[in-house]
């Protein structure tokens, strides 16, 4: 394969070299069960130890409040089942229009289960209205499950205000921070959550290593029930190599969290810039926003996203779409229906997410590149009259 151009980091990131390095004796060396009694296994367990601490220390909890699951998306799950198995008799949920398809899909299931969902609606901005999520509390509210920062358009919600506001009534209150970690500072001492979700592959850990945090003293239900493995609140022999990775990537995070931020930002920024002066009726979604430094939802009116995608993969460039049309439906992503994203603009949504491994030559090769690729579409769109 020629070079690649990587920018779709909110997808997944590259295994830091640093994270391999920790994880391959854990595969052939040191190959043996934590839960075993002989040594060759037990000694697996302290590696195991080493990561939690590390992942807690990230994010400023204690080792014992840190549970690792197999992804973000169990994080997800096992939160919200938690909640509502442990208060049984609540049966309301509070969420927003615009979450990750593990909790929106699982609150949609539950709402065919005899469960009420709130979705707290977005302005064209993607802030959250905190005015229709207060009037959302009610006795019956067993959680308000929401993200930190979305995927899509890396827009932030104001989580600490947020939390008080919940707690205040006393509501069980889970974040989604699986695009917040190792990209913004995360405070769990201070914070006023219940469980917040992680996920190892979108900070350079390998694919299939997720964790959550579960405050001390929250009342928990498992989702996966099995052996004695992580206290009894998830079973399952550990993902040795894995765990040990997503530790070691945490780890690197917490030392490079603001340098690399302030120089991802200014690469992120020239693109946003250039692109917007380069190439009329462009929109960034989310742009006054409060957004994650890395990420950047651009709209390109009159053509198609996945049109602009297959030309720009022709160079190289790996980036995604915000209008996913996996289902084979022609409709644009829920989070840019939520804020209202013309139709016209919907379509043509491109998401650059970039990483610590990207560099400002990269930036320049895509602002070379997009102009004529959106100009030649244009050309043949029969919407489009310049
Ligand atoms: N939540 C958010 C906001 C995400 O962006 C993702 C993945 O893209 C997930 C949850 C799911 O994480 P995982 O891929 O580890 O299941």
């Amino acid at each position: 394969m020629s070079e690649i151009i990587y920018v779709d980091n909110n997808a997944t990131t590259k295994v830091d070299p640093e994270v391999l390095n920790e994880m391959v004796p854990y595969f052939d060396k040191y190959y043996g069960n934590p839960s075993s009694m002989h040594s060759f296994g037990g000694e697996i367990g302290k590696k195991i130890q080493e990561a939690r601490l590390r992942i807690a220390s990230l994010i400023s909890a204690h080792p014992e409040e840190i549970l690792f699951t197999s992804c973000g998306s169990e994080s997800n799950n096992t939160a919200i089942r938690s909640a509502i198995l442990s208060n049984p008799l609540k049966k309301h949920i509070v969420t927003s229009r615009v979450e990750h398809a593990s909790v929106k899909n699982l609150c949609d299931v539950l709402s065919h289960q005899g469960y009420r969902i709130s979705y707290i609606p977005v302005d064209s901005q993607g802030n959250v209205d905190l005015d229709f999520l207060a009037a959302c509390l009610t006795e019956d509210t067993a959680i308000v499950s929401l993200m930190w920062a979305n995927n899509e358009t890396g827009v932030i919600f104001p989580i600490e205000s947020i939390a008080n506001m919940v707690k205040s009534k006393g509501i069980l209150f889970h974040v989604d921070a699986v695009q917040a970690l190792g990209k913004l500072s995360i405070n769990m001492a201070k914070l006023n959550v219940d469980m917040l979700s992680v996920s190892g592959h979108k900070i350079h850990a390998p694919k299939g290593i997720g964790a959550l945090f579960l405050k001390k003293g929250t009342k928990f239900s498992p989702f996966l029930i099995g052996g004695h493995q992580e206290h009894g609140r998830r079973g399952g022999t550990e993902n040795v190599a894995s765990i040990i990775g997503f530790g070691k990537a945490a780890e690197l995070a917490s030392k490079s969290l603001i340098s690399d931020h302030e120089r991802i930002k200014t690469m992120r920024d020239t693109l946003e810039t250039e692109l917007i002066h380069q190439i009329p009726n462009t929109i960034i979604n989310g742009e006054k926003s409060t957004r994650l430094p890395n990420t950047t939802s651009i709209s390109f009116e009159y053509v198609e996203g996945e049109a602009i995608l297959l030309m720009l993969n022709e160079f190289g460039i790996c980036a995604s779409s915000g209008s996913a049309c996996t289902s084979g439906s022609l409709e644009p992503s829920h989070v840019l229906r939520a804020m209202g994203v013309p139709f016209t603009a919907a379509h043509g949504t491109i998401r650059f997410s970039l990483s610590k491994y990207n560099t400002s030559s990269e930036m320049h090769r895509i602002i070379e590149i997009l102009p004529n690729i959106i100009q030649k579409l244009r050309n043949i769109s029969p919407f489009w009259k310049a």
